[in-house]
């Protein structure tokens, strides 16, 4: 039987970043990845093929990454776990043993039970190539475009597929504004102004009660009666943990039904790991359990169990939750809590907000408006979340709030952090965004 002391299974950004870490930490073992998929896309990329990219080889991770890390690449589909004696059967029929596995299988778009759902041209996003193919075409050939929800998934696909094609986009979101699981409402109206600018219908609050037409879909009714015509649709509505290989093999689910792992992503069998979108997870903040499922998110697990394989070296805190999008030119990200959540988990908050050019002076090239709004714990002043909007500088920006929010930093500590700036490069010393906002949340502490 062929062996490797450590199997992969998953080739997405889980289970590449844990198989690079493994080969960071532990030189000598031999890594053999078995990933599915002959192409592996960029998951967070998929929006972009219908628009900025214009094709799905245009969004791919290339496997010279694996090579240049001396992993094996083995493409097949696992489909059952020896846990006693160590090894992985595949769909090809072959055994492969091991000393160590992780689980980096991933998750599997969310289906609604709507009456009519499985009709042509009703598409979910499925990371995989040809299927994305097949949905540019029709995406091509079609007038009426309805994206079923309004989270990041469909506001980043209306945006694309306005771009370079003369379509009718409609959003059909069940709350009452889109985005709102993740941003505060302030955040979701001018997100939608700018949807709205280019021509994107939104209906909100509303639900699709069914889907028409015959073996393709023709349109779509809505709870209120009201019917649109649709000649493709998207369902962006979510995903679940991909657990069925886990189960199979005996290993203990969660609550939220991904695959239970502890703090150093050990599963219930001491000698299989997991990581990504497969796997439980626990908030940051209150350790209750989150169905948060991000790249981001699944690279740092991926850290943590590649590192943990052999020996116990790096632990997991639970999520934080950093998500960015751009929607025209205009940048959204939140890290850690919104007010709202915040204020759900009962904590007392206090809220400062700073807003001006990411330029001094405003003159210089490439000035946009970059608003900061920050959420502190009343009484320990500790941050609990961010939300930067505007120029595009606020994707790194987040994940620097993201740190402050992990070493639990407090009001002051924001307000006086040694900052840099540059007149072609950030705001200006005096009017700094994240400072100020700090600042303002001490003033409204004070004024209370
Ligand atoms: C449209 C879209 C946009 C997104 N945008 C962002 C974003 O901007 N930022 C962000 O942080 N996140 C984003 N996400 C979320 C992100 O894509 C996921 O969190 C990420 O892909 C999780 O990575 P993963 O490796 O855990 O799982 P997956 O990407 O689902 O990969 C699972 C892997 O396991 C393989 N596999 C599964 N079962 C088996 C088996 N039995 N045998 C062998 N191989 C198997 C699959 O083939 C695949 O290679 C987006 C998701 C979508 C759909």
């Amino acid at each position: 039987m062929k062996k490797a002391d450590v199997i992969v299974t998953g080739g997405s950004a889980a289970g590449i970043t844990a198989a690079i870490t493994c080969r960071r930490h532990y030189p000598e073992k031999s890594i053999l990845l078995i990933r599915k998929e002959k192409q592996v896309l960029i998951p967070c990329g998929i929006p972009y093929i219908f628009g900025t990219l214009g094709s799905p080889d245009k969004n791919l991770v290339p496997d010279a990454v694996l090579k240049k890390n001396g992993i094996e690449l083995v493409i097949d589909e696992v489909t059952d776990i020896g846990r006693i004696d160590h090894f992985v059967t595949t769909a090809n029929g072959e055994k492969i043993g091991y000393e160590k596995l992780v689980l980096a299988i991933g998750s599997i778009p969310i289906i609604p039970p709507i009456p009519g759902v499985d009709m042509k041209n009703i598409f979910v996003v499925r990371k995989d190539v040809s299927h994305l193919q097949q949905m540019l075409e029709q995406l091509n050939r079609s007038s009426n475009l309805v994206i079923v929800g309004g989270g990041f998934i469909g506001a980043e696909f209306a945006d694309e597929c306005r771009k370079n094609r003369h379509i009718k986009i409609t959003i059909v979101e069940m709350l009452s504004h889109c985005l709102m699981l993740t941003f505060d409402e302030d955040l979701c109206v001018v997100a939608e102004g700018i949807e709205k600018k280019y021509g994107i219908n939104i209906l909100e609050p509303e639900k699709v009660e069914s889907f028409i037409g015959d073996s393709a879909v023709k349109g779509v009714k809505l709870a209120s009666g009201r019917e649109i015509e649709a000649d493709i649709v998207i369902l962006g509505i979510g995903c679940a943990a991909n657990t069925k290989l886990a189960e199979k093999a005996g290993l203990e689910l969660g609550p939220t039904k991904g695959i239970q792992v502890n703090r150093y992503m050990h599963t219930s069998d001491e000698n299989i790991f997991a990581c990504g979108d497969c796997t439980e997870k626990v908030s940051f903040f209150d350790g209750k359990p989150s169905g948060l499922k991000l790249a981001s998110t699944a690279t740092r697990e991926a850290r943590i169990a590649g590192a943990n394989l052999f020996g116990t070296r790096r632990i997991n805190e639970g999520v934080i939750g950093v998500f960015s999008t751009v929607l025209g030119d205009t940048a959204f990200a939140l890290a850690g809590l919104s007010e709202r959540e915040a204020r759900q988990k009962g904590y007392n908050v206090v809220v400062g907000e700073s807003e001006g050019p990411n330029r001094h002076p405003g003159g210089m090239p490439e000035m946009a408006n970059l608003k900061v709004k920050l959420i502190f714990e009343r009484g320990t002043g500790i941050i609990l979340g961010g939300q930067v909007m505007g120029a595009k500088c606020s994707g790194e920006l987040i994940n620097a709030i993201s740190a402050c929010i992990h070493e639990k930093m407090t009001i002051d500590n924001i307000a006086t952090f040694p900052m840099g700036t540059h007149p072609a490069l950030t705001a200006s010393p005096i009017a700094y965004q994240l400072t100020n906002a700090a600042e303002m949340a001490i003033k409204a502490m004070k004024s209370d």
